[in-house]
């Protein structure tokens, strides 16, 4: 069975983008099939996947506003078995031009009904906002994947961001779950990482992946390589957590579902 997961923190800078392209690599080389929509205008996944942004026919705007569908619009990356459904900046107008259109927030949710079957994971990296594009991507997924970034203010907006979970729901997916929490850019040489991890496994409880994924340059390099950490440099720190993370959420996300 497939099972879609938005990747979502309404904060920037939190690891999502880092997380979708390289959990995906990760599974992708485990033999599991993989579709990443690239749901955030600034397309941060779709070029840390090696495609060009600027030499894209159609993206993720073309099955929001004209219904295109995903078979016409994804393509290959650089990883191994995973696909990607791409994003530019002319996604930024649809957030307004959705406003004005049928079925707003379920759009998402009916281009993936034909192509889901396909796959064994859905990723959607959504934009650091609360807007109409990530209600799309949460109405449209079984679960939420929460990266938590171990650093001041954790968890500021952490409440916002399990009330809009709720919200979404009610009122227009019933079954959505939080998937897991992973914590991101560890320090182990500072106090506050340290902090910042007990005070988010306390708040999320059962919640919080044991993996948590430390600062590693490498995983700051290797999208201007167009390249997930794992092709990158597999011998890495973040190559390592990227896998260590993949197995864990495998067994999570098979147990639950
Ligand atoms: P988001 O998608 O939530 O905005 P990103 O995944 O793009 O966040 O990460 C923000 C920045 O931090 C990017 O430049 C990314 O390369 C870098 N980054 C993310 N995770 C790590 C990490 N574990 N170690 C070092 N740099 C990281
Ligand atoms: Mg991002």
């Amino acid at each position: 069975m497939t099972k879609v997961i938005s990747v979502f923190n309404q904060k920037g800078g939190v690891g999502k983008t880092t997380t979708v392209v390289n959990l995906s690599a990760a599974l992708g080389k485990k033999g599991k099939r993989v579709l990443i929509v690239d749901i955030d205008p600034q397309g941060n996944t779709t070029s840390g996947l090696g495609v060009d942004k600027r030499q894209l026919n159609s993206s993720i705007y073309d099955i929001l506003i004209n219904e295109l569908s995903i078979a016409d619009i994804l393509v290959e990356t650089s990883s191994t078995n995973v696909f990607l459904v791409p994003s530019n900046v002319e996604l930024a107008g649809a957030e307004v031009e959705l406003i004005g259109l049928n079925n707003r927030e379920t759009r998402l949710k009916n281009a993936l009904e034909n192509i889901k079957d396909k796959y064994d994971y859905i990723f959607v990296d959504c934009p650091p906002s609360l807007g109409i594009l990530s209600i799309n991507a949460l109405t449209a997924s079984d679960s939420v994947l929460i990266p938590i970034q171990c650093e001041y203010y954790a968890l500021e907006g952490v409440s916002q961001l399990m009330d809009t979970i709720k919200l979404v729901k009610k009122s227009l997916n019933k079954d959505l779950e939080v998937e897991g929490v992973v914590l991101s850019m560890f320090d182990g040489r500072t106090n506050l990482s340290i902090q910042v991890v007990d005070e988010v496994k306390r708040y999320f409880k059962g919640k919080v992946y044991g993996t948590i994924i430390p600062r590693n340059v490498r995983l700051a390099e290797a999208p201007s390589h167009g390249l997930s950490v794992m092709d990158y440099d597999p011998k890495s720190k973040g190559a390592e957590a990227y896998e260590e993370l993949a197995e864990e959420f495998l067994e999570w996300s098979e147990e639950e579902f």
